[in-house]
């Protein structure tokens, strides 16, 4: 059966979700989304996703045309047009289409596009024995060039930096911030834990504020820890206990290895599988 996608307020075959040449996310990059998922029928962190989208839109100036009900309820409807209780929902909001240039007023009308499927899971393998990651050349941008809290659709510093990993036989990359302070890897935010103590880069180091991350740090405290939002550079990685990622694909994931140096004793840490397996709890509930 055709995927089907919501475009502007309707569901439609895949073949026919289509947008114009003139739309300035396909020109210029300028559009906002995010990557959502649901589990057993019901959206996991609904508002704090939908909320990122409105706030990521209104800094660029780009309306939503829906409330934030009226967008939950499309993100439910196109998981039912797909018959989907497990989904990976990508919502994308472009400023829409315009002329060639690069005024914003001359785009009148935004465009919502929701498409749900299933989710292409890393393998069970890589959750039993932990990834190895590089730390990429590629730079996280400054936050005074380009904010990146704002979830844009202008992913190509990641994309490069994914294409190192790719090319160090890896899966996923560290990125440093211009400072070069450890910011976050091209799709995930980074935990390490050190002597007991879980600790991820704060909001300045430049990182999108991952909804995972906010998960896990919420975890660690409901266990009594007291996890640190706190700078971090390569030496941190590099002598740490235990480090992880998180994100809404990859959920909680073990890192063994870091630019050919192993973490800890080259093992997923017991810190690490444990919030994993309370993540899991928490979503699969
Ligand atoms: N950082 C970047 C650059 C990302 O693209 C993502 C995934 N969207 C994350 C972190 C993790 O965020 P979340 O937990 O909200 O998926």
């Amino acid at each position: 059966m055709a995927l089907k996608v919501y475009i502007d307020g309707e569901l439609v075959d895949e073949e026919n979700a289509k947008i114009s040449v003139f739309d300035r996310c396909l020109l210029y990059g300028d559009g906002v989304f995010e990557g959502i998922r649901a589990y057993n029928g019901k959206i996991f962190k609904e508002q704090e996703h939908v909320d990122r989208l409105y706030d990521s839109a209104r800094v660029c100036l780009i309306d939503i045309p829906l409330t934030k009900e009226e967008f939950a309820r499309a993100m439910y409807d196109t998981m039912a047009a797909n018959n989907l209780e497990d989904a990976y929902i990508r919502a994308i909001i472009t400023r829409g289409k315009g002329d060639l240039g690069l005024d914003y007023r001359k785009c009148p009308k935004p465009s919502v596009i929701i498409i749900a499927a299933s989710i292409e899971l890393y393998p069970e393998e890589f959750y039993q024995k932990g990834l190895e990651v590089v730390t990429a050349s590629t730079q996280q941008i400054r936050s005074n060039v380009m904010e990146p809290r704002i979830k844009s659709c202008n992913y190509l510093k990641n994309i490069l930096a994914k294409m190192e990993a790719i090319r160090a036989g890896c899966i996923e990359a560290v990125m440093l911030n211009a400072k070069g302070e450890v910011a976050e890897c091209t799709g995930d935010n980074i935990f390490i834990v050190k002597d007991g103590v879980i600790k991820t880069p704060p909001p300045e180091a430049g990182i999108l504020l991952g909804v995972t991350r906010g998960v896990v740090l919420e975890l660690a405290r409901e266990a009594g820890m007291d996890p640190r939002e706190t700078p971090l550079t390569r030496f941190d990685l590099y002598c740490a206990d235990e480090c992880f990622l998180t994100g809404t694909a990859a959920e909680v994931i073990p890192v063994i290895n870091i630019d050919g140096r192993p973490i800890g004793d080259g093992k997923p840490g017991p810190i690490t599988l444990d919030l994993l397996e309370q993540f899991r709890r928490l979503t699969r509930a």
